[in-house]
């Protein structure tokens, strides 16, 4: 049988924790990246992997890549920072291209598919209960990026329900922390970078439910491995934690602001700053998910969400893309 693993994505944060995961267990692993210049970063930092060319907006190089694979760990989205200027920069390609993804494991005798979504499929428009796999956010209320996720994740399904004979599970991660393999701050990151940069003048009230990478790529590879995850959605996130409450964390090591910014400013410097109005709508919103099911069938762990950010902070400096920051006062 063969023990070959497509990982889509291979640039991205979360594939490249996923492929050492694989090749740590014994995998081969082939990576999709959109761009021979992608591929070189990517060979230096994971050498052993077999790297192929195809984007999630074209037919082209899918068939090659999942030729001969046992498995498909569906990973590559498009996740910037910013607002696009349509939603279709980034649903077309999440929908168009999980569906690519698909079909060409379908077509090739790929056993089964594990599929990178979000909770942000899960939580948009449900408040006020635990969240679990039966929650479904509501397009309606999305943005565009929890559109692209909740309508890429419908497709998934839907698919599966018409070609029985590929299995599919999903892995629904929270916001995804934990240390960088190469110099480049994901979106999910930045706010730490930020903070660590020392260029915010205090932290807004934000709340995130946050999953280590590191237990993520575990979480990836348990859902491809363990029988009775085929059919299965799987929240992956940790209890809430605030903005706040991280900047305290961080500050028991480095000197990082951590006095908490009234709701008002934030609201008023979104007027100014595109990218803080997305944080706007997350302003004192809780975020209460259940990863028990992940849990007890996966039998998956989590680490503490401050060896999380502590490790964030430390590959953060280490790979230079904050200032070493200045060490914690020591207390008084
Ligand atoms: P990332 O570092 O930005 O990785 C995204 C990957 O998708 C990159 O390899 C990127 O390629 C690739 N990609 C984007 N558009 C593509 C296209 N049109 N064709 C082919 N490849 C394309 O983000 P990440 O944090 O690792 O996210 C990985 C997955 O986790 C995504 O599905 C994301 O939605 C999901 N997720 C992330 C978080 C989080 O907090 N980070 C939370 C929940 C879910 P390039 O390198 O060429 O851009």
């Amino acid at each position: 049988m063969s023990d070959l693993v497509l990982v889509t994505g291979a640039s991205g944060y979360v594939a490249g924790h996923v492929i050492q995961e694989l090749l740590g267990q014994g995998y081969r692993v082939r990576g999709t990246v959109r761009s021979a210049a992608r591929a070189t970063a990517v060979a230096e930092l994971l050498p052993g992997v077999e790297l192929v060319e195809a984007d999630l907006g074209s037919d082209a190089g899918w068939a090659a890549a999942v030729a001969g694979c046992r498995f498909v760990l569906h990973t590559a989205s498009p996740f910037p920072s910013g607002v696009p200027d349509h939603e279709d920069e980034l649903v077309r390609p999440a929908v168009d291209g999980t569906l690519r993804v698909l079909r060409a494991a379908a077509g090739s005798g790929v056993e089964r598919v594990v599929v990178t979504s979000s909770i942000a499929a899960v939580e948009v428009g449900n408040e006020g209960h635990l969240l679990t796999e039966v929650d479904w956010s509501d397009t309606e209320q999305c943005d565009a990026y929890q559109k692209s996720k909740t309508l890429a994740e419908r497709a998934a399904w839907d698919f599966a329900a018409q070609h029985p004979n590929l299995e599919l599970a999903v892995i629904n991660p929270g916001m995804i922390i934990g240390p960088i393999l190469r110099a480049e701050a994901g979106t999910s990151v930045d706010g730490i970078r930020a903070l660590l940069a020392g260029g915010m003048p205090g932290v807004p009230r934000l709340n995130f439910a946050t999953v280590d990478v590191r237990d993520l790529a575990v979480a990836h590879r348990l859902a491809m491995e363990t029988l009775q995850a085929a059919g299965n959605r799987y929240i992956c996130a940790g209890e809430e934690v605030s903005f706040p409450q991280m900047a305290q964390i961080l500050a028991q090591r480095y000197r990082v602001a951590t006095r908490v910014l009234p709701d008002w400013l934030v609201r008023l410097s979104a007027r100014f700053n595109p990218d803080a109005r997305t944080a706007v709508r997350f302003l004192g919103r809780a975020a209460h998910l259940s990863a028990a099911k992940a849990e007890h069938d996966l039998n998956w762990t989590m680490r503490p969400v401050a060896d999380s950010l502590l490790d964030t902070a430390e590959s953060l400096i280490r790979f230079g893309l904050v200032p070493a920051p200045r060490p914690a006062r020591p207390a008084a």
